[in-house]
């Protein structure tokens, strides 16, 4: 007896769905493809519970016969392509002929649909993957798919899906993406009977960004085209300056399909170089035309890959026109770009930290040459009880009394570069003391403290700074709302993503609160403030304060600098910053010597 069988259909679908439907939002991208594909000019979507309970998706678009319909549901039963040759002039978002058995297979599954030479339309019942009927039915040209109790057959999968609002934000997103690749479509989003958009038929990107995202964004966008050798690349790109802690608003498409692709988000973060500081991204929202058949969109089952025949020629073009814009716009400006002022940093003090990545003169010659970091012998002094976290920004760090000008470890001020280097001479030698990295380890050790304790005071704003945020972020802040309010913000909600800052803690300067709060969204986004652990998801806040937010004291004399280390040796890890990067190097006399040969 052979011990090899053929699986049912519907065994393979769940199977296939389990590749193609990770979550509910990939149910409503298929559905959204599909209306697309069909040539819809009104989308509709409808979900509920983060899409596990219900989503619908309606379209005025070619709609299906009885016959049509019934073959959508079988495995590769597409209309989109007939050979394999096909993917080279493929210009619809569907070719696999997988989704809607996929989906059926593992849903309650209502098709409703009329093309427009029909009197009747077709209505289709599925099951969990088993056929229930077929029967006529009233109802304009398109059509409408009802898929409910999404995974109710497969536990398994079920369990993997985070909560209603995390669920509920990959859809909203989903939708969104969809809208921008086709603003010529009017797109309806609808979650738990509120609408989230209405974004009529638009004329252009830029409409549609702000149809979505809201107006604010387009004041940080700059229109962009160019074409060449085949390649066009056009849509909005951030200005100089305006980026972001995270990728999330990074949005490319390729041949109008959303995308993740590494040679196009590469291209894009080196073009930036010099017009964001390191760990920033930029905005876009992107689109490469180019040869159907000089592209892969097989590469995975969602589709949400693709790779490039030459990514050489793709990176460049990509690089040299984004650089180009970059660079007009400058010009119309009669500036060079800025780079974005990191909140915490004093103008004055921007420059030497600031050319975001190209490591400055003083940074590239001692990047290669030092010897690998080799911590100095330090005394650990504990924090005196009272002495330390104490002084509230914008104060500089006041030496402790005892100390008198040099700090215990013998450590003499020379003098200071680049304002940023601190130089000392020590009887093993020199120290670079980083005054950045030192400030940020005792603001961070400062804030853990402060917030352990729980006295975080609150400076109230004069004029409350509005946010407007995107639909996850909304989810995100809604979620942390107390523990912020808890460690010095205040911050209430008027209107859908609308936001007012009305109080930032008092270590903050109120210039940055809009700044800091989104990329506090961001690296929540990232998972970074974890929500669960109190300790850690504080932690996490320090450290970003410290990074990020806490501003540096003009002062930089002898004075000041004796006290910044005197402080630093207080901390429990003087040795790094908040992220781990040393605080200082150190050069002793044999190094020198060796060094100059001598
Ligand atoms: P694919 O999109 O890869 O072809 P699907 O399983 O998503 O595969 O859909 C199967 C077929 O059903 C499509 O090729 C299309 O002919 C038809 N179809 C699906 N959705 C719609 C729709 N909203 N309007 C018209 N036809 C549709
Ligand atoms: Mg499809």
């Amino acid at each position: 007896m052979s011990t090899i069988r053929i699986l049912p259909d519907r065994v393979a679908n769940q199977i296939a769905a389990g590749e193609v439907i990770e979550r509910p939002a990939a149910v409503v991208k298929e559905l959204v493809e599909n209306s697309l594909d069909a040539g819809a000019t009104r989308i509709e979507v409808e979900f509920r519970n983060g899409g596990r309970a219900y989503i619908r998706v309606e379209d005025n678009g070619t709609g299906m016969g009885r016959d049509d319909a019934l073959l959508s549901l079988e495995r590769h039963a597409t209309s989109k392509i007939a050979e394999a040759a096909d993917l080279d002039r493929l210009a619809t978002f569907g070719f696999r002929g997988e989704a809607l058995p996929s989906i059926a297979s593992v849903s309650r599954f209502e098709l409703l649909t009329r093309p427009s030479g029909d009197e009747a339309g077709t209505e289709i019942l599925v099951n969990g993957g088993k056929f229930v009927h077929v029967r006529d039915c009233g109802r304009p040209v398109g059509t409408r798919l009802v898929v409910s109790h999404l995974f109710n057959s497969v536990p398994a999968r079920r369990k993997f899906l985070k909560s209603d609002a995390t669920e509920s934000a990959h859809i909203i997103h989903c939708v969104r993406l969809y809208a921008l690749a086709c603003p010529q479509a009017a797109f309806t989003l609808i979650e738990d009977g509120r609408a989230i958009f209405r974004s009529p038929e638009c004329t252009t990107t830029a409409d549609r960004v702000a149809e979505i995202f809201g107006r604010q964004i387009t004041d940080s966008l700059l229109v962009m085209e160019a074409v060449d050798a085949g390649l066009r690349l056009h849509g909005l790109i951030g200005r100089p300056g305006a980026g972001r802690a995270t990728r999330h608003e990074m949005i490319t498409f390729v041949n109008r399909r959303p995308v993740d692709n590494r040679t196009l988000s590469y291209a894009l973060i080196e073009s930036y170089h010099e017009a964001l500081p390191k760990g920033r991204y930029p905005l876009a929202f992107l689109f490469l035309d180019i040869d159907p058949a000089a592209v892969d969109v097989n590469v995975h089952p969602a589709k949400r890959e693709v790779r490039f025949r030459n990514e050489v020629q793709i990176r460049a073009f990509v690089i040299r026109s984004v650089l180009d814009r970059l660079r007009e716009s400058a010009d119309a400006a009669g500036v060079r770009p800025a780079p974005e002022k990191i909140p915490g940093e004093r103008q004055g003090l921007a420059a030497p930290l600031a050319p975001a990545g190209v490591p400055s003169p003083a940074e590239s010659r001692m990047a290669a040459p030092f010897p690998v970091y080799r911590p100095l012998v330090w005394r650990n002094q504990p924090l005196a009880p009272g002495a330390p976290a104490a002084p509230v920004s914008p104060a500089p760090p006041a030496p402790a009394p005892s100390e008198g000008k040099s700090p215990r470890i013998g450590w003499r001020y020379v003098g200071l570069a680049h304002e940023v280097y601190a130089l000392f001479e020590t009887d093993a030698g020199l120290v670079l003391l980083d005054r950045r990295a030192a400030h940020e380890r005792i603001w961070y050790e400062r804030l853990r403290q402060q917030f352990a304790s729980g006295q975080v005071g609150t400076q109230r704003l004069l004029l409350p700074v509005p946010v407007e945020l995107d639909a996850i972020t909304t989810a995100l802040l809604l979620d942390r709302l107390s523990f912020l309010q808890g460690h010095g913000f205040e911050i209430s909600e008027f209107g859908r993503n609308f936001f007012r800052v009305e109080g930032v803690p008092e270590w903050m300067d109120p210039a940055d609160a809009e700044s800091f709060l989104r990329d506090l969204l961001g690296a929540l986004r990232e998972g970074l403030v974890a929500a669960k652990d109190l300790d850690l998801a504080r932690d996490e806040l320090a450290r970003l304060a410290s990074v990020r937010a806490v501003r540096m004291p003009e002062g930089t004399g002898e004075e000041e600098m004796t006290a910044l280390v005197t402080q630093l040796f207080a901390c429990q890890q003087p040795l790094t910053n908040p992220t781990g990067r040393p605080t200082f190097i150190e050069l002793s006399h044999s190094e020198l010597a060796r060094r100059f040969q001598k």
